[in-house]
């Protein structure tokens, strides 16, 4: 089993700090739970590199309404220096943790060649490539009010006809490896009647650009309830041969490898029992029992 998606801040921090030893404590809590191996992958948006490359997109998006709340997202996030975290997670690394340096990375509208430019300078093991933003709404900010009020008029099809298709632009820019929550659309609960057009869109997305997905126990925590992807998205992928990483998203200590087990039960359900791990963004097989062998 692997962890190949955590944060090292809650999003109620603002000013952050990467240290060798929260990086530690997380290899040791993932061991515990039976977990071989971790990626580091904190939100590309916490970095003041990039503010400085992208900050200020939100301006030139549709959403005039929702435009301040995204600057103050920002204002909040990116305040740490991308040069530090990737030294110390490297220094860990070194140390021989079982961690790997990753990120996860949003999708930018005519700007992932630019982003991609950045993250070339660093030496990155897995690239997670997100949507979290459908123009300046950030859908899956559940406690704001101004986001929750755009769940009330939106129309459902139309939302993850969006959703679904920044998830194709993002897989076509080829600047990621690994689809994050690949359904994260649903986080709110709200799925449309007969979501299949846009489980088949998102696996074609996974296929056409070679990136593997994520199965992910962060849906439990959310009131959708459910893992992403759901049943029917995992079948699709199993079924087309898209290569699958595991992952928590914890944003703190306690959820690292939160429901590893459960993960496992999932794999094993679907007959999966080798995961997608990654080195240099070169990717490599790994057993999800390593006593179970290749
Ligand atoms: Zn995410
Ligand atoms: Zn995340």
């Amino acid at each position: 089993m692997l962890d190949y998606h955590l944060h090292l801040w809650p999003h109620s921090q603002s000013d952050a700090e990467t240290t060798v030893e929260q990086v530690a404590a997380y290899c040791e809590r993932a061991v515990e739970a039976g977990v071989t191996e971790i990626a580091v992958t904190e939100h590309l948006f916490r970095f003041t590199q990039a503010r400085d490359l992208v900050g200020g997109f939100w301006n030139d998006l549709p959403g005039e309404a929702l435009r301040p709340g995204m600057a103050a997202y920002w204002d909040h996030h990116a305040r740490v220096d991308l040069d530090a975290y990737v030294e110390v997670v490297e220094a860990v690394k070194a140390e021989g943790l079982p961690v790997v340096l990753g990120l996860e990375v949003d999708y930018y509208q005519d700007r992932m060649d630019e982003v991609a430019g950045l993250l070339a300078g660093y030496p990155f093991d897995v690239l997670l490539g997100s949507v979290h933003w459908l123009g300046t709404w950030r859908f899956d900010v559940l406690n704001d009010p101004l986001v929750m009020a755009e769940w009330e008029v939106r129309d459902i099809d139309a939302v993850w006809d969006e959703y679904t298709r920044a998830m194709e632009e993002l897989g076509a820019s080829g600047a990621c490896d690994v689809f994050a929550h690949p359904d994260l659309v649903k986080v709110a609960g709200r799925v449309p009647a007969v979501p299949d057009e846009f489980y088949d869109r998102i696996t074609e997305a996974a296929v056409r650009s070679g990136m593997a997905a994520e199965l992910s126990s962060a849906g439990w925590r959310k009131p959708v309830g459910e893992e992403y992807p759901a049943p029917p998205l995992l079948k699709r992928f199993v079924e087309q041969g898209v290569p699958l990483t595991t992952a928590s998203d914890a944003h703190s200590l306690p959820d690292v490898a939160d429901r590893a087990d459960d993960l496992r039960e999932l794999l094993h359900g679907a007959g999966v029992s080798r995961l997608q791990a990654y080195r240099g963004r070169r990717p490599h097989l790994v057993p999800v029992d390593p006593s179970g062998g290749l």
